[in-house]
This record gives C-alpha cells, sequence and structure tokens, in this order.
C-alpha cells in the first residue's frame, strides 16, 4: 500500500558512478520508487512523435488577456518583484475569501485563514508534512492525483486507498468507513476527481463529514476543478457542511479555472491553528513565490460570472465532443460530470493493458493519453484504463480523434 504507482514506465536511472556491488544508490527512502511522473513521460513521447497531445491535462490556450496584462502592470510596476509576504499578497488573499464566499457562501478571513501557495501541488504536499506524523495513515480516494501518493510518501504516512470502482467510479461510504482505522490522522478528497470525473454529491459529502467528526479527522480537500461541473453536479465544499469548517483544509487554485497553469498560484484556506501546520511546512519549501502573478490572479477572481459561466459551457461542451467520439471510435467511455479528463475502457477495441495502449499510442497513432493505473494503488484496478483530456481546442480534440481511425493497425496484446 506504500508503494508507488506512478514510475512503472520509467524505472529510476542506474545510480551515478556506482560501480559495485555495496554502493548505495543517492536517493532518500522517502523518494524511492517515485520515478518521473508519468504525465511527464506521455509528454516527452508526445513531441518525440509529434503527436496530438491529450494527455496531459494543460489547456492549449492561454487564459484571459486581462489576467495577463495585470500581470505585465504588476511585473511592470515595481511593486510585485521582491519577495511577497509570506501568506500571500493582501489584495490575493481579499479576493480569495470573495471567491470563497461568491462561489460559495463561505466567509473566510484573508488575513488568518488564507494561505497563497505554489499552486495547489504545494499546498497538499505542505498540508500533509504538516499534519502527518510518519506512521499515521491518510485515507484517500483511489485512483489518485500522482502528487498525492508523493506528499504521503513525502511525509512518511501511510496511504489507505478508498476505491471509486469502474464503470461508473461512484464514491461508496461503506468502503470509507471500513478504511478507517484509530491510526487514520487524515481523509485526503479530491472533487471534482482527477482522473475519473466523480462530482462527490451532497449525499457523499455528508457521509465524509460523519466520518470525519465520529473518528475526529482532519479533511484535505482538493478542488481545484470547483468551477468544472457539467450537466446537474454541483460543487459542495465540504468545509461548509456543519461540523466541518474547523476540521477541513481546502486547497484549490488558479491553473484550471483561469487556464494558467504555469503560474503556480494556489491557496489553501483552514482555521488558524491548521493553517499554522501547513503554513510551517510550506515556509520552509518555498517561502513564497509568483509575486507578480499574485495582484492578476486576484483580479482574475473579481472576474464577472460571465467568465465562469462560459468557461463551464466550454468545457462541457469540449467533454461532449471528445467522449462522443471516443464513444464512436467504440471505447467504453465513463462521462464524467466534472474537471478535465473522460476515462475510457479499451477492452472493446481489444486492448487490454492501458500502459502498453499508451506507450504504443503516439508512435502509431499520433496521439498521446495517460493510463490510468498510474494513478491506482493497484495498478491492476486501473488496467484496463485510459484518461484523456479535453482541455484542448476543438480542432486538436477533432484531429486527435481522426488520428484515433487508425488504432486498427496498433498492435494488439
Ligand atoms: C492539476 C491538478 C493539481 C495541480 O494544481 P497546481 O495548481 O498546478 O499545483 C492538483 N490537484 C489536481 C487534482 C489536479 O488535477
Amino acid at each position: 500500500m506504500t508503494e508507488t504507482t506512478t514510475d512503472q514506465p520509467s524505472p529510476d536511472p542506474p545510480a551515478p558512478g556506482g560501480d559495485g556491488p555495496g554502493d548505495r544508490a543517492p536517493g532518500a527512502a522517502r523518494v524511492r520508487g517515485l520515478g518521473t511522473t508519468i504525465f511527464a513521460e506521455m509528454s516527452v513521447r508526445a513531441v518525440h512523435h509529434g503527436a496530438v497531445n491529450l494527455g496531459q491535462g494543460f489547456p492549449d490556450t492561454d487564459g484571459p488577456d486581462e489576467v495577463v496584462e495585470a500581470a505585465v502592470d504588476a511585473l511592470r510596476s515595481g511593486d510585485h518583484n521582491q519577495y511577497p509576504p509570506g501568506a500571500g499578497v493582501p489584495e490575493l488573499r481579499r479576493a480569495i475569501a470573495r471567491h470563497q464566499d461568491r462561489f460559495h457562501g463561505l466567509q473566510v478571513d484573508p488575513d488568518t485563514e488564507v494561505l497563497v501557495t505554489t499552486g495547489a501541488t504545494e499546498g497538499v504536499a505542505a498540508a500533509l508534512l504538516g499534519l502527518v506524523d510518519p506512521g499515521d495513515e491518510v485515507v484517500a480516494l483511489d485512483p489518485y492525483y500522482d502528487s498525492y501518493t508523493a506528499g504521503i510518501q513525502l511525509a512518511g504516512g501511510v496511504r489507505v486507498p478508498v476505491t471509486l470502482a469502474p464503470p461508473d467510479f461512484a464514491f461508496d461510504p461503506v468502503r470509507l468507513e471500513a478504511a478507517v482505522t484509530p491510526r487514520t490522522r487524515l481523509l485526503l478528497l479530491n472533487s471534482p476527481h482527477n482522473p475519473t470525473g466523480t462530482v462527490l454529491s451532497r449525499d457523499d459529502l455528508a457521509a465524509v463529514a460523519a466520518v470525519a467528526i465520529a473518528n475526529d479527522l482532519v479533511v484535505v480537500t482538493d478542488e481545484v476543478y470547483e468551477h468544472l461541473v457539467y450537466d446537474d453536479a454541483e460543487h459542495v465544499p465540504i468545509a461548509g457542511l456543519p461540523g466541518m469548517a474547523e476540521r477541513t483544509v481546502t486547497i484549490s487554485s488558479a491553473g484550471k479555472t483561469f487556464a494558467l497553469t504555469g503560474w503556480k498560484i494556489g491557496w489553501a484556506i483552514a482555521p488558524e491553528p491548521l493553517l499554522a501546520a501547513v503554513r510551517s511546512a510550506k515556509q520552509f519549501l518555498t517561502y513564497v513565490s509568483g509575486g507578480p502573478f499574485q495582484p492578476a490572479i486576484a483580479h482574475a477572481l473579481d472576474l464577472p460570472d460571465a467568465y465562469f459561466d462560459n468557461l463551464r459551457s466550454t468545457m462541457e461542451a469540449r467533454r461532449d465532443r471528445l467522449a462522443d467520439g471516443l464513444d464512436a471510435l467504440g471505447f467504453e467511455v465513463a462521462i464524467p460530470a466534472g474537471g478535465y479528463f473522460v476515462s475510457t475502457d479499451i477492452r472493446p477495441l481489444g486492448f487490454d493493458d492501458g500502459m502498453q495502449f499508451c506507450l504504443d499510442l503516439p508512435e502509431h497513432v499520433g496521439v498521446a493519453a495517460i493510463p490510468h493505473q498510474a494513478f491506482w494503488d493497484d495498478p491492476a484496478m486501473g488496467r484496463r484504463l485510459v484518461r484523456w483530456s479535453f482541455a484542448k481546442q476543438e480542432s486538436v480534440l477533432d484531429a486527435g480523434l481522426e488520428r484515433l481511425q487508425r488504432l486498427d493497425a496498433m498492435p494488439r496484446g
């Protein structure tokens, strides 16, 4: 259970200079097996073969011009090129608090309950490092975003999966209850969920809250896709449920919401005592980052509702375009209620190993995708599943689908 799964296609390179038995690999135990993230691995193959990259989940167009202009202004103003305050620039912390109120009806104190982080990735890592002692169990939805595995391992925690099982990847509260033991310290949630697209309903979250309260657990919740929910799905922050604000660290990021993933502006929201633990770790990871991007993201968070509505409808249309196309090609498609990704079962097309499928795809078909097994506690659970990103322009989705017509020529097995 503590083994990681993201390094399958890229075993660690041999230790430099290691030339005899007894030579110790330079990596410490806490990074052993973490390898290279699957996203980097597949993106390298995509570039090498000129493939349409439906693998890594970054948008292929930049976020709003006015937000980019705000960053340019901040760069030129000369006020934002040195270390920002440790918690983040006040205007951004206030904008994060306003955003939390406007969209979720949650009141947070921008001075004591908001911490700007280097993306959600650092927020999650700092929460794990700040709140988990070696040997503590961390219960997380399985499959997982791959940085969770690394963060839990770096903290010395023990990962305990709660499976969102195919084909529908639904949350099962019975599995959650069974996963909690006296050693459980923390529940790590992600909704809307990467890679499955599951959005936890109000009932699901009430069940999670009941378990957290009964067992006095901290909940760390990654909500980077909070604005990307489709059809009738609704994003409900668990921090808003009764009894939860005081035990929840809510993490989000500007990357996915504003199509500015390279800026790495994220945040953690929590009551003072919990946030202090997160800050203790965060301040010695990066201290601060993204000076001129911080006021620009403050501007972004205050964009009118039309921006957020348009984002949602655009992405919903792209989801449909990709899901319909994959369905027409013969894949078994799970329609995601949120996020950036469609998952498919590859068996109807005669394939049965998603890793091999994704390794072969760029070269034989000219498309890149991500094998699900990289995300699962037990890689066998994700063996037949492949994840495709629809955070791409429609012409790119169409080009990818067009190329996938060549799948017939790809080796089976
Ligand atoms: C993309 C992603 C992140 C990374 O967010 P950054 O702000 O880029 O660090 C974190 N969690 C999930 C679930 C993601 O999909």
